[in-house]
């Protein structure tokens, strides 16, 4: 139980990576609030399904809207009297040459995969502060190393890494960690897309062979979300299976 009496939240935790990580903490004693955009079947069959683990509660909605991002940390304040953990895992990628991208692409990437960060960190952290809380971003491998045809979904990332080492030195004193999770190829939905072709060739570039799970994700965020990591803050995590 790493992770008894803390309360976390989890942002784009519907599936993927933020259903295995909700599913990771909570059998850790962890009380989870997820959240995820679309009010779909989809969302109602994962809070069913972490219900059986323990205590988890849901706010459906956009992580880029300031104005939902808002209520939903004070309605959770308001009840728990705290945020322990936030994990920032909410995003979207899309592939496509940049001279074929428009500026509504633009925006959308930048808010939600980084935008929203920016706010939930800084809704999170008014409570957080001098309570040893711990902020895990999910970020990605391109982040660093930037893939051809996600050029903007690249940025983003970087924009994360970068967001994530200057956090880390202003809350360190007061004892708040921040660090982030930079996966390779996880088989989701996020990856649907790609042809049984595209997908080996992907595997073939990854040292190990395979695309990682999420659980294999989940497991590193519990580490860097409990005690066990009490003495790391302002890193970016490769949970690749080695790049060749
Ligand atoms: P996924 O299976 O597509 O799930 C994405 C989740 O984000 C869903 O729950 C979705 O909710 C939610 N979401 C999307 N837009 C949102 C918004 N505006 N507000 C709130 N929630 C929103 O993706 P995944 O593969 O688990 O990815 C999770 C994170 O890992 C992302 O940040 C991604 O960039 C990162 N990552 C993934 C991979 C990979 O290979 N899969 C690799 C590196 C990094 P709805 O279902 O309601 O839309």
């Amino acid at each position: 139980m790493k992770l008894d009496g803390k309360v976390a939240l989890i942002t784009g935790a519907s599936k993927g990576i933020g259903k295995e990580i909700s599913k990771e903490f909570i059998k850790n004693g962890a009380t989870v609030i997820i959240n995820y955009k679309n009010d779909t079947e989809y969302g109602d069959i994962t809070f069913n399904e972490l219900q059986q683990y323990g205590i988890v509660e849901r706010f459906i909605g956009d992580v880029s809207n300031e104005e939902f991002v808002v209520s939903m940390i004070d309605s959770i304040i308001s009840k728990y009297g705290k945020i322990d953990v936030l994990v920032n895992n909410a995003g979207i990628s899309s592939f496509n040459m940049l001279v074929d991208t428009t500026i509504s692409d633009f925006n959308n990437i930048m808010d939600i995969n980084f935008k929203s960060v920016y706010l939930l960190s800084r809704e999170v952290l008014r409570s957080m502060m001098y309570a040893k809380g711990v902020i895990l971003n999910i970020s990605s491998m391109w982040g660093e190393h930037g893939s051809s045809c996600e050029t903007i979904y690249s940025a983003s990332k970087g924009a994360i890494n970068a967001f994530t080492k200057a956090l880390s030195k202003e809350v360190s004193s007061m004892g708040v960690r921040v660090n982030a999770i930079a996966p390779g190829a996880i088989d989701t939905d996020m990856n649907k897309h790609f042809t049984e072709e595209e997908k080996k060739d992907i595997e073939e570039m990854c040292s190990l062979g395979r695309l990682g799970t999420a659980k294999e994700i989940a497991k590193v965020a519990l580490f860097l979300c409990s005690d066990d990591s009490s003495f790391i803050t302002g890193e970016i995590i490769n949970v690749t299976g080695g790049k060749i």
